[in-house]
């Protein structure tokens, strides 16, 4: 079986990969004119299942796509499904953290503790889905700390630890991650469907 990556960004390719040893993966940049539709869902479950579905629709595989963001519980979940873009349809990550933080100005350390959550979809060419969720619990500092990783991580400290994602090793990132725990039990179905043929 060839699993489609409904994804471009080639850090969650390679942990795709390393979590799904023995699968044969194929990006979706590697089919000409492969969609990349618009996330227009409310959910994240939604938006996976909007990307995974276009993809296996166009390529006639199995895709695979993930969709997270981080919910902040002193704004009421924000910015959610809107954490890409969360200041703006063009922002950067530097934006987006800026954002955050005059959002979450005056909240006190009890208060600002937050999750990231992901979830990872996968569809098959004959429309059966399957999804999985996984979430990180955490913390989100006043001052960003840290270079490593992408997003929102030099903000957030994820429970039992005293560092930022951006100052973990990427190891030990991938361990917790939100993304890796997804994406550990979507492997669980990718396996029973492994000998599907392509
Ligand atoms: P998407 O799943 O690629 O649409 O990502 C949604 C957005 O959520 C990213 O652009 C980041 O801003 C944020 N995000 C998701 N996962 C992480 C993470 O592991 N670290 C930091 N930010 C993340």
């Amino acid at each position: 079986m060839t699993l489609v990556l409904a994804t471009r960004n080639p850090g969650k390719i390679s942990e795709i990969k390393a979590l799904l040893p023995g699968v044969r993966v194929a990006p979706a940049a590697s089919f000409a004119g492969c969609p990349e539709p618009e996330e227009t869902g409310r959910t994240f479950e939604e938006n996976a299942l909007i990307k995974a579905r276009a993809v296996s629709r166009y390529t006639g595989k199995t895709a695979l796509a993930d969709d997270s963001g981080l919910e902040v519980d002193a704004l009421d979940g924000a910015p959610g499904v809107h954490s890409a873009r969360y200041a703006g349809s063009d922002a950067t990550d530097q934006d987006n953290i800026r954002r955050l933080l005059d959002a979450l100005d005056g909240i006190s350390d009890a208060d600002r503790t937050a999750r990231f959550r992901c979830v990872v979809a996968v569809v098959v060419p004959d429309g059966r889905s399957w999804t999985a969720d996984g979430v990180c619990e955490g913390r989100i500092l006043k001052v960003p700390q840290g270079h490593a990783g992408f997003g929102y991580d030099p903000l957030f400290v994820p429970a039992g630890c005293e560092n930022t994602f951006a100052e973990l090793d990427a190891a030990v990132k991938n361990r917790i991650s939100h993304r890796a725990l997804a994406l550990r039990q979507i492997a669980d179905v990718l396996k029973s469907l492994a000998d599907l043929p392509d």
